[in-house]
């Protein structure tokens, strides 16, 4: 076999830095349920891919002006097997749970739970906010670990000032600095922030595998340009990150970074699982109010109840190769 092309392209083959194929992924609309519905833009998970590293969730929302869609109002739900990572840019949610922490999540705060065996918890936007806008992400526990017990982590991460960037990392390394925050598999997550026309360079971990989703701004990773909602992945081998603002305004995007998890995971609703009978009874044991999950107090309204699992089995969800 041979190239027949008359004037063949050179090409570079950069094997340290690996492919830089990047996939684009659409956000869908997804309805967060209550009485006051408000929308969220899901990129994780999706039929074409379920996972970057340990992230397996993902849901941006906003800019909302809650006086029009009433804000954030989740009743007490319970998880699984994950931890949750809130990450907000505007406005601040209430949180309570099963461990009995009450906090507060604000703007360039990372708030993480750890659901673990089983926690509850409600999430309302506070009655002060009046622009909601963030995101709230999933992480799954490797199976030596989805049994951890609850847990609940804060951090408030030093911006780190780079040419035409700054960079907060919440989860793990980059850009000169690690988060205290603990996590079960080797994991990054960061918000960069763009000035217009700025060019990164972001040193990562070759063993990790990158997702960058686009908050606002005309944000481009690895020369593929992403619109704001979509999340950008680039599979494993990459030891340089390229993000550009290719705009004249501020761009920012959330970076998402860790190690192929490499299980198959079944999840629905809010539980993490690794087959059809453990969610089946993990839904059965909130539905009767079992220990399992503990009790929100302070929470002005019922909880919310699971809803029917559909009618044939869960199946599990592997991820594709990059
Ligand atoms: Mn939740």
């Amino acid at each position: 076999m041979s190239n027949v092309e008359a004037q063949p392209a050179e090409l570079v083959c950069e094997s340290a830095s690996g492919p830089a194929v990047v996939e684009v992924l659409q956000p869908r609309d997804v309805p967060l349920g209550g009485p006051r519905a408000m929308t969220v833009r899901r990129t994780l998970p999706q039929r074409s891919r379920s996972m970057v590293g340990a992230w397996c969730f993902a849901d941006h929302y906003g800019p909302d002006d809650v006086s029009v869609t009433g804000g954030m109002d989740v009743a007490p739900h319970p998880h699984t097997g994950l931890q949750t990572a809130s990450w907000l840019f505007s406005g601040e949610i209430e949180h309570r749970d099963s461990l009995g922490v009450h906090a507060l999540v604000r703007p360039g705060e990372l708030n993480l739970m750890t659901a673990g065996h089983g926690i509850c918890h409600s999430e309302v936007s506070t009655p002060g906010t009046t622009v909601l806008h963030g995101v709230q992400l999933w992480i799954a526990l490797p199976d030596a670990h989805r049994d951890a017990p609850r847990d609940f982590q804060h951090h408030v991460p030093e911006a780190v000032e780079l040419p035409g960037a700054t960079v907060r990392v919440f989860l793990g390394s980059a850009a000169g600095r690690t988060s205290p925050v603990t996590t079960f598999t080797p994991l990054l997550g960061a918000e960069v922030v763009l000035e217009p026309g700025a060019r990164l360079a972001l040193d990562v971990d070759p063993s990790f595998e990158h997702g960058v989703l686009v908050d606002v701004g005309e944000v481009e990773l690895a020369g593929t340009a992403l619109a704001p909602g979509a999340l950008g992945y680039l599979g494993a081998g990459a030891t340089s990150l390229g993000l550009a603002n290719t705009g004249d305004t501020p761009a920012r995007a959330v970076l998402l970074g860790g190690e192929p998890l490499g299980e198959d995971l079944v999840m629905w609703w809010n539980f993490v699982g690794r087959s059809h009978e453990e969610i089946a009874r993990f839904r059965d044991q909130w539905q009767a109010g079992s220990e399992r999950f503990g009790r929100v107090e302070g929470y002005p309204g019922a909880r919310l109840p699971a809803p029917p699992l559909p009618g044939g089995r869960l199946r599990p969800r592997g991820n594709p190769p990059a």
